[in-house]
């Protein structure tokens, strides 16, 4: 019997209790999960601060007590989405449904011929990458809306220092 493996993307800057959440429901339907991490190129920036190997340790570490296989895969852009597909597959395991509830992801999933799930939201206010990049630039409690892992590997590589020194280069003036 073929094992049923599940594709789920985003650029988790940071991976949250959101994605967290999804990936937990997603465990329960498919045997392996293939996790793609967009943007992987891109560190160094307000909105996408961490590096991709910095993420690999973030979705790693919190999946450690899942039963589920999984894989992490860093996923460059492509600027082309009539590639994307493609690229997309040429870099990860062979999957046979993807989750997702961004429109333009299901679009060109479903334009390849890929089934697709929706994947319901949770909490979408807090459990934002945008939100919890703000709290963390404001000082303010951020902790909460991620997995514990994520918590130490963001004290380990002082991240939320970094996120303050790029905010500082990047404000006018
Ligand atoms: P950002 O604000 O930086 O865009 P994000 O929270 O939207 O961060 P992404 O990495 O952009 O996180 O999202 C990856 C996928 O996870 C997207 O399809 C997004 O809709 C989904 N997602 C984000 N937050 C949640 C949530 N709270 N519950 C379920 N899915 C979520
Ligand atoms: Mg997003």
């Amino acid at each position: 019997m073929n094992r049923h493996r599940a594709f789920y993307i985003g650029r988790f800057q940071p991976y949250h209790l959101g994605h967290h959440s999804v990936i937990q429901k997603i465990a329960k339907e498919v045997d392996e999960i293939v996790i793609g991490i967009g943007s992987a190129q891109k560190s160094h920036t307000l909105e996408d601060p961490f590096t991709a190997g910095e993420r690999v340790m973030m979705i790693s570490r919190s999946l450690e007590e899942l039963d589920t296989t999984y894989y992490v895969i860093p996923i460059m852009d492509v600027d082309r989405h009539a590639i994307w597909v493609s690229h997309i597959r040429s870099l990860t395991p062979p999957f046979d449904v993807v989750y997702s509830n961004n429109p333009l992801v299901i679009d060109l999933f479903s334009e390849a011929g890929v089934k697709i799930k929706k994947s319901p939201l949770f909490q979408r206010g807090a459990y934002s990458g945008t939100e919890i990049r703000r709290r963390m630039l404001n000082d303010e409690k951020w902790e909460d809306l991620v997995p514990k892992a994520v918590v130490k590997v963001i004290e380990e590589i002082d991240g939320v220092q970094r996120l303050k020194k790029l905010s500082k280069t990047d404000s006018p003036g």
